[in-house]
């Protein structure tokens, strides 16, 4: 951010006045512009024994396969993004239970948090959306592991084949650090008792 968006003067950084961090603050009016963690809603989206994927057709990682999932909008609840995400990307329809919350990650290296549920397709009516240049089920082994978009993308599905071997699908929360080769560790913070 360079300039005000109210006033076009140029915008500085520095602690405003009971704040400890340092903001995007507009002198000429006296606006502070906070800048806050994304949140990114997605689904799973299952088939008997089979999973959802979009091969993604716009940076970042285009051409890799991903999970449904993008920017939550304002006025919209986490599960409401999720479905409308999965409406644009893959053109699937979804029905879901009282289960469906799955897996969330904090992403505080590049300020972002991800919320995952699991759903059923309701029928097999799917097909690419704009942002996807294909969609397709994938069992657990044709899934394509070395072409997976991003980390919390391939732990999501890592934990759903898992989960379903067990049959429980608890509710569970991770803290995701990037090392400085880009490496993601990935690390179990809680986990509910059932699902
Ligand atoms: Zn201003």
């Amino acid at each position: 951010m360079k300039f005000c968006p109210q006033c076009a003067e140029p915008i500085t950084h520095h602690i405003p006045p009971g704040d400890d961090k340092l903001r995007y603050c507009c002198l000429s009016c006296d606006q502070v512009y906070y800048q806050n963690p994304n949140n990114i809603v997605g689904t799973l989206p299952c088939w008997q024994d089979k999973v959802l994927l979009c091969r993604r057709a716009i940076e970042p990682r285009k051409g890799l396969w991903t999970l449904p999932a993008g920017f939550l909008e304002n006025g919209e609840t986490t599960l409401e993004g999720a479905v409308r995400e999965t409406r644009e990307e893959a053109g699937a329809e979804l029905s879901m239970d009282e289960n469906s919350l799955y897996a969330l990650y904090n992403l505080p290296n590049i300020n972002q948090v991800y919320l995952f549920f699991r759903a059923e397709l309701a029928n097999l009516d799917f097909s690419a959306g704009i942002e996807s240049l294909e969609v397709q089920l994938f069992a657990e082994d044709e899934i394509p592991w070395d072409e997976i978009a991003f980390a919390v993308v391939r732990k999501t599905l890592e934990l759903y084949f898992e989960d379903r071997r067990a049959r429980q699908f608890p509710v569970r929360m991770y803290d995701v650090r990037y090392s400085a080769d880009r490496r993601a560790d990935i690390r179990l913070i809680c986990q509910g008792r059932q699902g």
